[in-house]
């Protein structure tokens, strides 16, 4: 009983296989995922998986690198799309000072008004931030992000900041990242996060666990990722299994 809260089996990369990834994933014991639409092309996309598969699940939002396409009706897409019954969360969104594509001003912008629209909403929100900790953390504060809580998807910072977020309400989820010999941080950021604010994602088709690292991605490997989340927290696998899909039932409030 796995969850993979975090993958994009939409993606192109999936083209030629798509059917046999997704049964694979379920062979791997992988019961419930939620893909993310985060743009105009991935939203629809998001949206066809999660009506087709009764497991696929969907989380919808502008992502940071694409923060200078989103317009005001775009906001209003978002809003409507939270009402269909698939939609868990809204994501993913945030901030992301490593890639270029989007003005830091604009990003931000774009990250508060989704804020807004998930406090009016009251739903939960997937955050991605890469090399922008301390603003993600400050405009997260700034507009009373605990008000609806959600996840630091893949996260990749300091312990000091997963506290903050912790602080806000928020679950911590970690990839295939921890299963990297030279991943000091994230493993140690895990070993500390509370049991009951733990998640695991693969964010497929990127960030491959090891011993696959270097290919494609899949939702089957997060099984990988719970073996290496259960090893660093001293529990046999079942068990970090059900605490992971608990919280992640809790965290985006399936019934
Ligand atoms: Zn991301
Ligand atoms: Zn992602």
């Amino acid at each position: 009983m796995l969850f993979d809260t975090h993958t994009h089996l939409d993606a192109a990369q999936f083209d030629e296989d798509r059917e046999e990834v997704i049964a694979r994933a379920l062979e791997q014991g992988v019961s419930r995922m939620i893909n993310i639409g985060f743009n105009r092309e991935t939203i629809p996309t998001t949206m066809e998986l999660a009506e087709k598969y009764d497991f696929i699940y969907a989380a919808v939002g502008w992502h940071p690198q694409d923060a200078v396409t989103m317009r005001p009706e775009d906001l209003d897409w978002i809003a409507e799309l939270c009402r269909h019954d698939k939609v868990v969360a809204i994501g993913e969104i945030g901030l992301d000072y490593y890639w270029d594509t989007s003005p830091q001003d604009v990003q931000q912008s774009v990250f508060r008004q989704q804020i807004g629209l998930a406090r009016n909403l009251q739903m939960p929100i997937v955050i991605h931030n890469r090399d922008a900790h301390a603003d993600v953390v400050r405009i997260l504060r700034e507009e009373h992000a605990e008000e609806v809580g959600g996840v630091m998807h893949c996260f990749s910072g300091s312990w000091e900041i997963a506290k903050q977020c912790l602080d806000l309400g928020f679950y911590i989820s970690f990839g295939g990242p921890i299963t990297y010999k030279n991943a000091k941080q994230p493993k140690e950021v895990l070993s500390q996060v509370p049991l009951d604010r733990l998640l695991i994602e693969t964010d497929s088709p990127y960030l491959t666990p090891h011993p696959f690292r270097g290919i494609r991605n899949e939702t089957g490997y997060v099984r990988l990722v719970a073996e290496a989340a259960a090893a660093l927290k001293g529990l046999e696998l079942e068990e970090l299994s059900k605490i992971t899909f608990q919280n992640a039932l809790n965290c985006f409030r399936f019934d």
